[in-house]
């Protein structure tokens, strides 16, 4: 627009999975102030700090403007054409000499559905191996493969609209009110107006501070705490035996298991004392249904598959899944880790969940694309990484994301990356990933091409272009068109609606009923089988699962990979806090949200530091068995003795140096939220 008015432009918000719709003002080509769509779903005119501010970075100088291809320790400017070519001819050639599974790729949790698709479609289609995964590896795949065991989908059940009526909330592993801020804001309101809220966190969190029952469990008990609620629920009775009976199978199992963990058994493993637990199961069963919320308190556990299933486990027993105000709800972390997931981002799902290993899924995408496609599950995260030091991977393409700060054990994150003989980025800024790349793609924003976001409830919601990129920097999809194109496919899509209505849609039944038409405003929650469908609000209702009947787990407790030793006796746990996103490549650039918070800290107990004479802001060391930083102590109430607690958003001080890569078995999600420190004053 010109002159003194500014153009308003709706938009999906790119930082969390709550998907909050925003007004984009733009003025002059250049996004001047955001503010929330004043009504509807999901946010109902809130937006958080993030959302309100943290847009700065749209018009950052540091943005990426051109191709560029590393020359010796530096990186030189490139056209598009030298640099597309020079990735497209390098993917063949190890293609040629090694075969297609030496090449893998990472999708990108943040950008549109439409990216994800063709660059799943570019692995899987053009290249020919399964090697695609995104960062849902580092957060919800327990999620995915948890609920998708259990109920037969692996997705939020419930709505964020539902919260507001809810009469109880179970929150587990979750520090919403700086992870997931307008969802917080929906419980907050709803306690004020009565309803009840149980906390479990080894953390006393935000959301702790408003609830009515908090249990401080130690890091790693989940299971045995909810173990030790059904211990309760099924010896008193007080489970729903009509909905176990004819919604779900496994109940004896589950039973033979539970009864090995009565409360007072699962208050020494747990820390939370056993008549507790017992009125928290009680109080459960009284008051139905009841709102199960996590995060990734739940998932990035060694465990963290059986987290999920304890969850799904305590819900069905207690007859809570498909009904309104109840449900299974993760709240997924990023804004658009759903919608990855749900475009075949993952090493063994096509678009839409279908199976890679099921003929006649193969057979469908097969005739779509109109190559052969492979029928075995690709590699995921971990093990992409891993290939490149064991020389399994050759080459490595990343999408938006920055595994050189977000995976476990940054020191060996490095050493892989620096092993690769060949890595591709596609990026808005230098990241400490890109540092890696042989050839850096510069990509437009989420403010600068037009497509969908899905959001944690899986609403599939519009993206829309309100500015140009900068320079020469070009959509994602569009990049990897090029790349196909250059690899001898020719595909006709060229918009984001285009792949939308005329790929994702017809391709995959859940979401057959969406067109860009049908979601100019409030978006659809999938599965939306036909275009007169309404969307699905509540999943599993009436007892139809997915899979048929529920399946109940029986579920055995383990402890963390890592304990607490003499040598390192802390435990250490992570998280996100309010005022940045993940790595900070976006928030970083927001002058308003750096200043709100500018540096990392290692929050600790105030007995701690006295028995270490630590004081409040004093530079301490936390070391762990894979590395050390040097950071600020905050000494709060919020952690109990024995445990610290930090975030991964600074890369001094970022905690992933330390964490540990010990992964859950079936998802191969890392354990984040537990490994032993010590605590060095400085
Ligand atoms: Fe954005 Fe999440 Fe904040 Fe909503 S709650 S404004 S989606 S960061």
């Amino acid at each position: 627009a010109t002159g003194s008015e500014a153009k308003k432009v709706r938009t999906t918000c790119p930082y969390c999975g709550v998907g909050c719709q925003q007004w984009l003002h733009v003025k002059d080509g250049r996004v001047i102030k955001v503010t929330a769509v004043e009504e509807g779903a999901p946010n109902l005119g809130r937006l958080c700090v993030k959302g309100r501010f943290g847009y700065d970075f749209i018009h950052s100088p540091e943005r990426l403007t051109h191709p560029l291809i590393r020359d010796g320790e530096a990186f030189r400017k490139a056209s598009w054409d030298e640099a597309l070519d020079l990735v497209a001819e390098k993917f063949k050639q190890i293609k040629q000499l090694h075969g297609p599974d030496a090449l893998a790729g990472i999708s990108c949790a943040r950008s549109i559905n439409e990216d994800s698709y063709n660059m799943q479609k570019l692995f899987r289609a053009t290249i020919g191996t399964n090697n695609i995964d995104h960062c849902a590896r580092t957060c919800h795949a327990p999620t995915v493969a948890g609920l998708a065991r259990a109920f037969g989908s692996g997705a939020m059940t419930n709505s964020f609209a539902e919260v507001l009526g809810a009469k109880l909330f179970f929150v587990i592993g979750s520090n919403m009110t700086e992870a997931h801020p307008v969802a917080s804001t929906f419980v907050k309101q709803a306690v004020r107006n009565g309803a009840e809220l149980i906390v479990a966190d080894p953390r006393f969190n935000g959301i702790a501070e408003h609830a009515h029952t908090y249990m401080q469990i130690k890091v790693g008990s989940d299971v045995a705490l909810i173990n030790g609620m059904m211990h309760v629920l099924i010896t008193e009775e007080l489970y729903d035996r009509d909905y176990v009976i004819a919604n779900t199978v496994g109940f004896d199992e589950l039973r033979e298991v539970v009864m090995q963990y009565p409360p007072e058994r699962v208050a020494e493993i747990s820390g939370v004392p056993a008549e507790t637990i017992r009125a928290v199961a009680r109080k459960m069963a009284a008051v139905r249904p009841s709102m199960l919320m996590y995060t990734l308190g739940i998932t990035e556990h060694t465990c963290g598959v059986n987290n999920v299933l304890s969850c799904a486990n305590l819900q069905m027993l207690l007859g809570n899944v498909g009904v309104e105000y109840g449900g299974v709800n993760p709240l997924r972390g990023q804004n658009n880790v759903q919608g990855a997931c749900d475009m075949g981002a993952l090493p063994a799902d096509y678009p839409g969940y279908q199976k890679v290993t099921d003929a006649a899924s193969r057979a469908k995408f097969s005739q779509a694309w109109g190559v052969e496609l492979p029928d075995t599950p690709g590699l995921m995260i971990p093990d992409m990484i891993d290939g490149l030091e064991n020389g399994t991977v050759k080459a490595l393409y990343v999408f938006g994301e920055n595994i050189a700060n977000t995976e476990p054990d940054i020191n060996h994150v490095e050493h892989c990356l620096r092993s690769a003989e060949f890595v591709v980025c596609n990026d808005i800024f230098e990241t400490e990933t890109t540092r890696f790349a042989h050839v850096v793609l510069p990509a437009a924003a989420w403010s600068e091409d037009d497509g969908t976001f899905t959001n944690a409830e899986r609403r599939v919601s519009r993206v829309r272009k309100a500015v140009e990129p900068p320079g020469e920097a070009k959509p994602n999809w569009w990049i990897f068109k090029e790349i196909a194109r250059r690899m001898g496919q020719e595909w006709a899509s060229a918009s984001g609606q285009e792949i939308w209505d005329n790929e994702v849609a017809p391709l995959s039944p859940i979401f057959s009923g969406i067109r860009y038409q049908r979601i100019e405003t409030d978006g659809l929650q999938w599965p939306v089988p036909d275009e007169d469908h309404p969307g699905t609000t509540i999943m599993h209702k009436d007892g139809k699962f997915t899979c048929g009947k529920g399946n109940l787990s029986a579920l055995e407790w383990a402890p963390p990979a890592e304990v607490p030793d003499e040598e390192y006796p802390f435990v250490l746990s992570t998280g996100r806090r309010l005022y940045h996103y993940h790595t900070r490549t976006q928030t970083g650039r927001c002058e308003g949200l750096n200043t709100l918070l500018g540096s990392e800290t290692a929050d600790i107990s105030a007995e701690d530091a006295n028995a270490l004479g630590i004081g409040q802001g004093e530079k301490i060391r936390v070391v762990s068995r894979r590395g050390s930083v040097e950071v600020a102590a905050r000494i709060t109430g919020q952690v109990p003795p024995g445990l610290v607690w930090m975030a991964f958003h600074f890369r001094e001080g970022c905690a992933n140096w330390l964490t540990n890569p010990a992964f859950d078995p079936i998802s191969k999600t890392a354990e984040f939220k537990a490994c032993a420190v010590r605590l060095e004053k400085l």
